[in-house]
């Protein structure tokens, strides 16, 4: 590979107190950043839109697409206020679990409260009840009326609003909690490219979130955030309502066995792939960054893995929310997966992995599908420096990126929704053009903007997909080899 290669894999930088100011947020756009994370778990709608403001002058400011994604916290279960912020759970202990119901409820080593109205008819004897990602750990003994008594198997510090997981609990309740609607009204207000939608327990969340979004008028894309076996199971019909999919393996390995967390990744990925959608591999890949200057090689090879997994983007979360060093954490996964995309493009074909399905024309039914695969290995033969597609809505951009092509693809479109939709997208960049009804004048305006940006230069050549006569919507139709004067 030529150092000169870009970077295919994208890179999600979560925002919070360590990163949440001017001078981090340029610092991580100029390191590669191509999304941020407003994690609306934590922080204040006024805070929120702060950062938004900064990110996309930031982002102008250096000439980059940088987009926004909003993660809602969904039907997250917590502990309330604990008696003097953190009692401790002795191991052996018993202690009584009822459900969250007003502020005098306040949690102490004998009586904890959660916010879970159904937790006593929704867990059964012999369940697990999993406190502040796993370090606390109870059992079921008994229920009785609206109380559970559990015994403290691992014991330690119980600290106030620490997250809860019931494992295989198929929770009740809302998808999109009240703190939910009042957080999407402010992403739509914002305009976020992506809303991730935490706790998906089947695809009829997706499908209620979407409702709010139309009924909004906005058009962002639904991350589904695979965190709950059920989810797992369900992940082809979430995955078919959903625009893109986030292995959450901070939750999913609290809800899962640890051991099935790879697989999981592999197949949710795998899946993606073929569906042609983008998936956000996400939780702690360079944990030790957080306080560390350097990864451990385990956190190496994970991103790396992730990347010949074939994932469209990685995500940072504390390293660039909370650590000591986020602009650092983003060059480190930036080289990092530079490393590897480099290793995959020195591997035969047939030997990267990609899945059995995409490879034939014959696999594909539909025209754009059939015509973007021709158009990849086309790009292949002739050496072509891009590929490049003129798209109304992304599809085509998607339908070239899931071969994983190894030139970068520049999606030409007039829609800025698709602009940000691209953000985390593998391989490829977006360019807002004014609406184009000529090819040659179109096969133009691509040349020049990409010479102008330094992206190609005379002499090569580029492949470019679209649908004629343009804008064919929904049809791309055409394969064009463009010699670059
Ligand atoms: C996760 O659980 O891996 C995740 C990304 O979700 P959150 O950071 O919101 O807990």
């Amino acid at each position: 590979m030529s150092s000169a290669m870009p970077r295919h894999t994208k890179i999600i930088s979560t925002l919070g107190p360590a990163s949440n100011n001017r001078d981090t947020i340029a610092a991580l756009i100029e390191a590669g950043t191509d999304v941020v994370r407003l994690n609306f778990s934590h922080g204040e709608h006024d805070g929120h839109r702060k950062v938004v403001a900064l990110v996309r002058q930031e982002a102008e400011r250096q000439g980059k697409q940088v987009a926004i994604l909003q993660d809602l916290q969904g039907p997250r279960i917590r502990v309330g206020a604990v008696q003097e912020g953190a009692v401790t759970l002795p191991e052996g202990a018993e202690v009584t679990l009822s459900a969250f119901r007003s502020p005098e409820d306040i949690s102490s080593e004998k009586h904890i409260y959660i916010s879970y109205d159904a937790l006593a008819y929704d867990l059964a004897v012999g369940g697990q009840i999993l406190i502040d990602d796993g370090r606390l750990v109870l059992a079921v003994t008994s229920i009785a009326g609206e109380d559970v008594q559990a015994r403290v198997e691992v014991g330690g510090l119980l600290k106030s609003r620490k997250g809860v997981n019931l494992p295989r609990v198929r929770t009740s309740g809302p998808a999109l909690t009240e703190k939910d609607l009042a957080d999407l009204e402010v992403g739509i207000d914002l305009n976020v490219d992506w809303i991730a939608l935490s706790f998906v327990r089947n695809e009829t969340d997706v499908v209620h979130l979407r409702k709010h979004l139309k009924a909004a008028g906005h058009r962002a894309g639904i991350i589904a955030k695979i965190e709950k076996p059920e989810a797992f199971e369900s992940i082809d019909d979430i995955l078919a309502v959903s625009n893109g999919i986030m292995v959450a393996r901070g939750d999913l390995g609290i809800e899962m066995p640890m051991s099935s967390i790879p697989h999981a990744q592999k197949t949710i990925i795998h899946k993606c792939l073929l569906a042609g959608k983008p998936v956000i591999t996400a939780t702690q890949m360079l944990e030790s960054m957080i306080e560390n200057h350097a990864p451990t090689r385990a956190e190496a090879s994970d991103v790396a893995n992730a990347v010949l997994d074939g994932t469209d983007a990685v995500m940072l979360s504390g390293e660039t929310a909370v650590g000591a060093h986020p602009a650092h954490v983003v060059k480190a996964m930036a080289r990092i997966i530079r490393s590897a995309e480099e290793h995959w493009y020195a591997l035969p074909q047939r030997s990267r992995g990609l899945p059995e399905g995409l490879s034939s024309i014959e696999d594909f039914q539909d025209v754009t599908d059939a015509v973007s695969l021709t158009a990849c290995e086309l790009a292949a033969h002739v050496g072509a420096r891009a590929l490049v597609c003129l798209t109304a809505s992304g599809t085509t951009a998607r339908a070239l990126a899931r071969h994983r092509p190894q030139m970068p693809v520049y999606a030409f479109t007039d829609s800025p929704h698709v602009i940000g939709q691209v953000g985390v997208l593998w391989g490829t960049k977006a360019f807002q053009i004014p609406f184009q009804s000529d090819t040659d004048a179109g096969v133009r305006l691509v040349q020049q903007t990409l010479v102008s940006k330094g992206y190609i230069r005379s002499g090569d050549t580029i492949v470019i997909c679209a649908g004629m006569p343009l804008p064919r919507k929904g049809r791309t139709n055409l394969v064009h080899v463009s010699y670059v004067d």
